[in-house]
């Protein structure tokens, strides 16, 4: 167990900051290789289905608002004139501009041809990122196994997400009254500090809502049409729809 999660720290390393970090995976592959990408709205506890399905499938957890906010974080180095807009966009709860999020996925491809397989997460989260994903997919010769749809009412998104605490170190996710630390405001895994995500704000969530009901919503129907869309109801505890999940996928 602990050798898996030290790959996925590595793998985690390649992803995050798109440096030739090279893949540790080669040896420990799981038996069944899953490529999953994961929609819904914010808050609606994607980040915390990701974190469980990819420890119990062995797939690597790919996000790109993980690759955001490691940017805005990194000490010592300045960001480049395309990231500090990215940032901006993101501070606003608004979407990065498609054009900048397909250079940033663009250059980490490897971690899509990776044996090991993904869990996409926040991203595709436009119908032209989709579009280009399924390019990439389609020269790489990778199949999507399914589109999971995590479905929830929008009250309980918004109340999801203004308790929602994010660990500054580890990016664990917990919440004040739904998975509360056992030590309010640390981190259960790194002793790290619980804090609440800047679009977490209840200004910048309603431009999120708006952003994903007017660009990410239709994604539902793009991936219908493929035939790869697994719709789970998102309501109850993080096992329970995790539980439903693996149900859903056959896992
Ligand atoms: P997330 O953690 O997935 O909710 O992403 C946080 C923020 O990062 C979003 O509100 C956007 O500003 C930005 N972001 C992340 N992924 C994407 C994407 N695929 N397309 C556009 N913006 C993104």
């Amino acid at each position: 167990m602990g050798d898996v999660q030290l790959q996925h720290g590595n793998d985690r390393a390649t992803w995050l900051d798109g440096s030739a970090v090279p893949c540790s995976l080669g040896s420990g592959h799981p038996t069944r290789v899953w490529r999953l990408v994961l929609l819904g709205a914010p808050g609606v506890g994607k980040g915390t289905q990701a974190e469980m399905l990819c420890t119990r499938l062995m797939a690597c957890h790919l996000s790109t608002g993980d690759i955001f906010r490691a940017a805005k974080n990194a000490c010592g180095c300045e960001p480049t004139a395309a990231m500090k807009s990215a940032l901006e966009y993101m501070r606003r709860g608004d979407l990065v501009p498609d054009a900048t999020v397909l250079d940033i996925v663009r250059e980490r491809v490897g971690c899509l041809r990776c044996g090991g397989g993904f869990l996409l997460d926040g991203f595709p989260r436009t119908v032209a990122q989709a579009d280009t994903l399924a390019g990439i997919l389609l020269k790489e010769k990778i199949a999507l196994d399914a589109v999971i749809d995590y479905r929830l009412p929008i009250d309980e998104i918004v109340s999801r997400l203004s308790g929602r605490r994010t660990c500054s170190a580890c990016k664990a996710v917990f919440h004040v009254t739904g998975r509360p630390p056992r030590k309010s405001g640390v981190c259960d895994h790194c002793g790290g500090m619980l804090v609440q995500r800047e679009d977490d704000r209840p200004e910048a969530v309603r431009v999120r809502m708006e952003a994903y009901e007017r660009s990410t919503a239709p994604l539902t129907a793009f991936y219908k049409r493929l035939g790869v869309l697994v719709p789970v109801n998102a309501d109850g505890s993080p096992e329970q729809v995790f539980e439903r999940t693996l149900v859903a996928l056959k896992a």
